[in-house]
């Protein structure tokens, strides 16, 4: 296995030179912070009066962060929040690329966030397909990286195969890439792979991004994290929108944080449930492949998908047809939900495979 140091990774050659030389803004909050001395605050023109959320929220996000940082055995200087991790990798692409001019590789099928922040920031979007096994094509991607290579997205587990990506694919991408290396965690409280995050202070080029969004249960709130170096983080800070994560998300996703049995037993139910569609999906004939999944959906091949699809609506199932992404002909990806939404789910399938043989023998 390859163990080089990436001695050739530089972060202020892969910085924009705009953001490299504005200045923040300053906001109210940024400029005096109360040392724990009780305050009168009439700087930031806020009204006065108490109803819970009539003060600006904490820009740096002080209570989330140190819980964050004590689960995470790291320090709060490793991390940023976002509106949602979409907002964290558009902060991304706008302290890193340059429109116009630079590059990022993104490994489809993936998610789709990854190329609509592209093309709206207008950076030319490489794609190098996943192989056949849902793994990263190292060597092709190696191969297109060139000086204005600036981001490459791994979404592991990745979205909607399920799967996560082997150790050594990722590491020798660490090793040989110097530009930035997102990995999407979004899933990984899912999955039986352990979190890159143990490994952060090797690599000053990862950037490992995780949300509240799925196995939190708090996609309402929108949270998103990201995981970098100090130097990193410090870019994105100076970039963010001053008060970006607003005061009722920073309440709500301390307390969810904080209910550890609750989230994990959550989990555990929704593997459980996995399990059984699993194993339900398997029997129905239409059903031709059901793809390994460390996330909380599976994706499946089917006979006919947008077929299937329509007949899914028809019984008041909403489910989500991959069939237009690459390698995921006839795919279709089944959040798992309870395990009465799941059976009303395997009772509508088996109904469909019913009316099917009967119109096959009518035939
Ligand atoms: C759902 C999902 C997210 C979540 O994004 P948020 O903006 O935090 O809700 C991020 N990445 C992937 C791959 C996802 O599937």
């Amino acid at each position: 296995m390859q163990t080089k140091m990436n001695s050739d990774f530089n972060i202020d050659r892969l910085v924009r030179k705009n953001v490299a030389q504005m200045k923040p803004y300053s906001s109210a909050r940024d400029e005096f912070k109360a040392d724990g001395r009780k305050m009168t605050f009439l700087d930031a023109n806020e009204n006065p009066f108490d109803n819970g959320v009539n003060r600006y929220p904490d820009p740096q996000q002080a209570n989330l962060k140190s819980e964050l940082a004590i689960q995470k055995g790291l320090r709060e200087e490793h991390i940023l929040l976002g509106n949602g991790s979409d907002e964290v990798l558009d902060l991304l692409f706008r302290a890193f690329c340059s429109p116009g001019r630079d590059n990022i590789i993104t490994l489809p099928p993936t998610y789709g966030m990854y190329k609509v922040l592209a093309d709206l920031n207008e950076v030319e979007n490489r794609e190098i397909f996943l192989k056949k096994n849902f793994q990263p094509d190292v060597d092709t991607i190696l191969d297109e990286v060139d000086a204005n290579t600036k981001l490459l997205f791994l979404c592991s587990p990745n979205n909607p195969t399920g799967n996560t990506f082997s150790e050594e694919a990722v590491l020798k991408l660490l090793n040989n890439f110097n530009g930035l290396l997102v990995i999407d965690e979004a899933y990984i409280d899912f999955s039986s792979q352990e979190s890159w995050l143990k490994r952060l202070q090797e690599f000053p080029n990862l950037v490992i991004t995780q949300t509240l969004s799925k196995a939190y249960g708090q996609a309402g709130i929108r949270l998103g994290i990201c995981y970098a170096s100090t130097e990193i983080i410090s870019i994105l800070n100076k970039i963010k929108p001053p008060y970006n994560v607003n005061v009722l998300t920073q309440q709500k996703a301390l307390e969810r944080l904080q209910a550890t049995e609750e989230v994990e037993l959550e989990i555990k139910k929704i593997l459980g449930q996995k399990g059984f569609l699993e194993k339900e999906l398997s029997k129905i004939s239409f059903v031709s492949e059901i793809f390994p999944s460390e996330a909380n959906f599976l994706l499946a091949r089917v006979d006919n998908a947008d077929q299937r699809y329509e007949q899914l609506l028809k019984k008041e199932i909403v489910v989500r047809n991959r069939s237009n992404q690459p390698l995921c002909e006839n795919t279709i990806r089944f959040t798992v939900g309870t395990m009465a939404e799941n059976i009303k789910l395997v009772k509508a399938l088996q109904e469909i495979e019913m009316n099917n043989q009967k119109e096959m023998a009518s035939k």
